[in-house]
């Protein structure tokens, strides 16, 4: 099962993306996820890509799908793997052709006045990156691993802004490109968490 998730910053694909891969019993692989590891740790990679990342800007496309590919090759891969924020340019969708034949992209459609005010909610652990809002969790530390919760840097209201706009201009384009292929699947995620996974779930059945 190889399924991409398509959506604006704030969405909520990270949160479906944790559940419907814990669920179905597939590898979470969040591009997101994976670069701030590496500004975390301090590596090449991360040091590169930390001022483009905290501008909301788009790290360059040889470095991300370098990075994909290696990931999926990984054996917890092996029972099938969901994309989270990856591809989010037509040159990344089509380089992802040549890695491997997707099942489905589901596209959670939220509209542009509700993203700001979702992603000023949120909180990550600095420890092991996992999400959280501050309409559902109020601790500043991390319930799985106690590390103390901080604010993204590209989650700042200056920088929200322009990642919505790098969106539209790169990412939304992959709507119609998946939809071309037979694959997309849109899901309305201007509901509440639980009613948006019931339908994710429905869909992936469906496969
Ligand atoms: P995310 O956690 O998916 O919102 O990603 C955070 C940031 O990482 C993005 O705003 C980009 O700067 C960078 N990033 C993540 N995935 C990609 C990708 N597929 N292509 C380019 N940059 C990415």
């Amino acid at each position: 099962m190889k399924l991409i998730f398509l959506g604006p910053p704030g969405a909520g694909k990270g949160t479906q993306a944790e559940k419907i891969c814990e669920y179905f019993g597939i590898a979470h692989i969040s591009t997101g996820d994976m670069l701030r590891r590496e500004m975390r740790e301090g590596t090449e990679l991360g040091n590169a890509a930390k001022a483009v990342i905290e501008a909301g800007g788009l790290v360059s496309d040889d470095i991300i799908i370098g990075m994909v590919k290696n990931r999926v090759n990984e054996p917890d891969c092996e029972n099938g793997f969901l994309l989270d924020g990856f591809p989010r340019t037509i040159a990344q969708a089509e380089a992802l052709e040549g890695i491997t034949a997707e099942d489905m992209a589901v596209n959670i459609d939220v509209p542009a006045e509700v993203l700001v005010d979702r992603i000023s909610g949120r909180r990550m652990c600095s420890g092991c990156g996992a999400g959280y809002h501050i309409s559902k969790y109020t601790k500043d530390t991390c319930e799985k691993c106690g590390a103390p919760l901080y604010i993204r840097d590209d989650d700042k209201p200056e920088t929200v802004l322009n990642r919505i706009s790098v969106y539209n201009d790169k990412t939304q384009p992959l709507i119609d490109f998946y939809d071309n292929k037979g694959l997309l699947k849109n899901v309305d995620g201007n509901r509440t968490p639980e009613e948006v996974l019931a339908d994710i779930k429905a869909l992936v059945e469906s496969i």
